[in-house]
């Protein structure tokens, strides 16, 4: 009598658990899911995140603020940043960077570098899309960090984080003679 009520319970349980599975399954079927199938469909990203140091364009001069001092370089832990200096045609160091490159395949994302900076010169962008399967794609060079400051920069100007001060401005930021 025991043992047929004990498989009676364990009917009743299985029978119950499976309604209300099945219940909870249907149910979820007509809600409108949270995932989304990126990268096809983009979710909205948090502004003020740290993908990647990138170079500040000088507003007033559209030049890099870099004055190639190499602070940020030795500041890094993971060595990511490269710096050689200009040279001018009379033989004298320039104050700013002939080659400026960042491996962000070895970057911690730390901020370091730019509490190092006692130019202003670098930032932490909010470009989180930089993955690639190439390892060589995550070594940018002055032109490509002062291009991703701009699309960060960009996004900030439309969530009304900080003013635009123009295209042609920036453009011109890396081009030094
Ligand atoms: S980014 Fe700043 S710390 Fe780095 S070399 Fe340029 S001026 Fe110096
Ligand atoms: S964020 Fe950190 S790891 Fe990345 S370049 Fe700057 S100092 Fe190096």
């Amino acid at each position: 009598m025991r043992a047929a009520v004990a498989l009676w319970e364990r009917l009743w349980n299985t029978g119950k658990s499976m309604v209300v599975g099945h219940g909870i399954t249907i149910r979820e079927m007509f809600h409108k899911p949270v995932t989304v199938r990126y990268p096809e469909e983009k979710p909205p990203f948090e502004r003020g995140s740290r993908s990647v140091p990138v170079l500040k364009v000088n507003e007033e001069s559209g030049l890099l603020n870099c004055v190639s001092c190499g602070l940020c370089e030795r500041s890094c832990p993971p060595s990511c940043i490269e710096i050689v200096q200009a040279i001018g045609a009379d033989g004298h160091r320039k104050p700013w960077p002939e080659t400026f490159q960042l491996d962000l395949s070895h970057c911690m994302v730390c901020n370091l570098c730019v509490e190092a900076c006692p130019f202003d010169a670098l930032e932490m962008a909010d470009v989180v899309e930089l993955s690639s399967y190439q390892v060589q794609d995550l070594i940018f060079n002055k032109e490509q960090l002062a291009e991703l400051w701009k699309t960060s920069r960009a996004l900030r100007v439309a969530g009304g984080e900080c003013i635009d001060m123009g295209d042609d401005t920036v453009a011109a930021g890396v081009v030094r003679s």
